[in-house]
């Protein structure tokens, strides 16, 4: 079994994105981007947390707006506006999810397209569909597929079985793994809460995806013997042994899969490193596309 390490595959994407800045950087355009946090979710801090000290580390232009959670649906989109309006911003990221009473589509429908780095306007998600290169795939789908190809994984003609329809997650990365070119060309399919004896379909697949949210849901009997498994979920479950009292595991039984694996992503160090990782990349192709539309 070989463990697809998310952090090693980061690193290759960090060293890309630190010459592509270089050169952008050489050429008088620093990539900026701007990260809106509304209320005071921990996990969510925690994201932007990093996603700032990514930027940072990247020399990056990186500006962190905080809201309160109370602020209103139009005062949230004039936030937007202002940093649409601000050449020194190439990436806007609103982070997910927004507290109640604020309506997210709405939020993302006031991203300026071209600084959509979360991939998530519809112009974006048109473009996806389109495969239309100019476009933002969203970043975790996309950061799934930069694993399997780094990791030498054949994706065209095989099976892949994505278990959850998420626009965030599995539902475009359908999009991009039944596209063509590198790390797609493969027969889809999208399996969900609705779906009827799941095991039967998910031991169908040679790459199986797991997108669900519910702590290790997938067992041995989803798997079949020789299989890739990417497991995209983040769950945190209580476990009196660790020292904070809760640890993180996926959406698969990682000690009960593995072995029946060809390759398998754990968690955490899987996934979860490529989401930041290819939001600097779109960060830093937005300021890239606008360069060379100037
Ligand atoms: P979501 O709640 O929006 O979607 C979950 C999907 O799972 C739904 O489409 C649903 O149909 C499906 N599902 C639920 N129960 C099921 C069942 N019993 N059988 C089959 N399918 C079932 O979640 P999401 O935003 O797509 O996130 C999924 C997981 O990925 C979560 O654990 C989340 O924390 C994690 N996540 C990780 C990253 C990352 O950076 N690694 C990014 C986004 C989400």
């Amino acid at each position: 079994m070989k463990l697809i390490e998310g952090k090693l595959i980061a690193e290759a994407v960090y060293a890309e994105c630190a010459s592509e800045f270089a050169e952008l950087n050489a050429a008088g355009n620093t990539p900026g981007l701007a990260v809106v946090l509304v209320g005071d979710d921990p996990a969510s801090r925690a994201y932007v947390g990093s996603k700032e000290r990514k930027c940072q580390e990247l020399g990056m232009h990186s500006v962190k707006i905080e809201k309160p959670a109370d602020i209103s649906q139009d005062e949230l989109h004039a936030v937007i506006e202002e940093l649409n309006a601000d050449d020194a911003i190439h990436g806007i990221l609103v982070q997910l999810p927004l507290p109640d009473g604020l309506d997210e589509d709405e939020v993302i429908l006031c991203i300026d397209p071209a600084k959509d780095v979360d991939g998530l306007h519809p112009v974006n998600l048109g473009k996806l569909a389109m495969e239309d290169p100019t476009g933002f795939a969203p970043c975790t789908p996309s950061g799934c597929q930069r694993m399997l190809v780094e990791s030498g994984i054949e994706t065209s003609g095989k099976s892949v079985v994505i278990v959850g329809r998420s626009l965030l997650v599995g539902k475009s990365l359908a999009l991009l793994m039944m596209g063509k070119g590198e790390g797609a060309n493969a027969t889809v399919t999208v399996a969900h809460s609705r779906t009827r004896d799941l095991a039967a379909v998910t031991r169908e697949a040679d790459i199986l995806v797991a997108a669900i949210g519910i702590p290790r849901f997938i067992g041995p009997e989803h798997v079949k013997e020789g299989a890739v498994v990417i497991d995209v979920g983040i769950n945190r479950i209580d476990d009196p042994t660790a020292k904070r009292g809760t640890r993180l595991v996926g959406d698969v039984d990682f000690d009960a899969v593995a072995e029946k694996c060809e390759a398998i992503t754990p968690v955490p160090g899987g996934v979860g490193r490529m989401t930041i990782a290819m939001l600097m990349a779109n960060t830093i192709r937005a300021c890239r596309l606008r360069a060379d539309r100037s």
